[in-house]
């Protein structure tokens, strides 16, 4: 059985004030019998660590070359040399906002895994790709463009299904079409790497709060969750995490 997983993203949010909200939710991670994880800042990395001793603090984006002219980019080792265990490659606000291809998310996520990093690899369909009922189609198609050719252990790489409509909008696919999608991602897992498809987690993303974690965490293939806004404090994060 695959153990949950969830995961807060704190996107362009945090500075050391905020550090006391981090040690608490790492507090609540010795007790869970489920796997946690807080992917900051990159300013905040270092001193996450220091206040989370233990708990697995991680990036948010990574540059697949591990270093040379890349002004304002962050390479693999330099995460692991911060205290990083792991990050998120191909959120769909780098997709949108950066620019970033299935091609430049497949390299980021090879290059992080062979450095060493965990890697949470997003996909998801925009507003009108759902109007026209193409969601499963055009995610499944992304999903087999960005991921890695091989994937040596597949406990340390993670899909997360994040609808970018879902992001930041208080709304949420239906447990049906969580369902399905979680369900044809599984199969492209299967296909692409076998068995350790069967292994590799699918987190959903989008929206996820204490009111709706439950229903999501029971829908099958749906093995944790990629949180936003209410990984921001422990107050509104612990209350998903007990959901798992
Ligand atoms: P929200 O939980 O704020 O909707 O964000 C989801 C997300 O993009 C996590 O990566």
């Amino acid at each position: 059985a695959r153990r949950k997983l969830v995961v807060g993203n704190w996107k362009m949010h945090g500075v050391a004030a905020n550090l006391g909200q981090v040690t608490h939710i790492s507090i609540a991670a010795e007790v869970t019998d489920i796997d946690m994880a807080l992917c900051l800042p990159a300013t905040l990395i270092e001193r996450g660590v220091r206040a989370a001793p233990g708990f697995a603090i991680g990036g948010q984006d990574v540059h697949a070359f591990p270093e040379g002219p890349h002004t304002g980019a962050i390479s693999a080792a330099m995460l692991l040399d911060a205290g990083a265990r792991l990050t998120i490659v191909g959120h769909s606000e780098r997709r949108e906002g950066q620019g970033e291809t299935d091609a430049d998310v497949k390299a980021k996520a090879e290059a992080a895994l062979s450095a060493g990093l965990d890697v949470i690899l997003c996909i998801g369909e925009s507003d009108a790709v759902r109007e026209a009922g193409k969601a499963v189609a055009t995610v499944s198609a992304q999903l087999d463009a960005s991921l890695p050719d091989k994937v040596a252990d597949p406990a340390r790489f993670s899909i997360a299904y994040e609808p970018i409509w879902a992001i930041g909008t208080g709304k949420i696919p239906s447990v049906h079409d969580i369902e399905e999608m979680h369900s044809a991602l599984r199969g492209r897992l299967v296909a692409a790497y076998g068995d350790a498809g069967n292994q590799i987690r699918i987190l959903y993303g989008g929206s996820v709060k204490a009111a709706n974690a439950a229903n999501i965490f029971a829908v099958d293939n749906v093995d944790g969750a990629l949180v936003g806004g209410a990984s921001l404090l422990a107050a509104d994060f612990l209350p998903i995490v007990e959901a798992a």
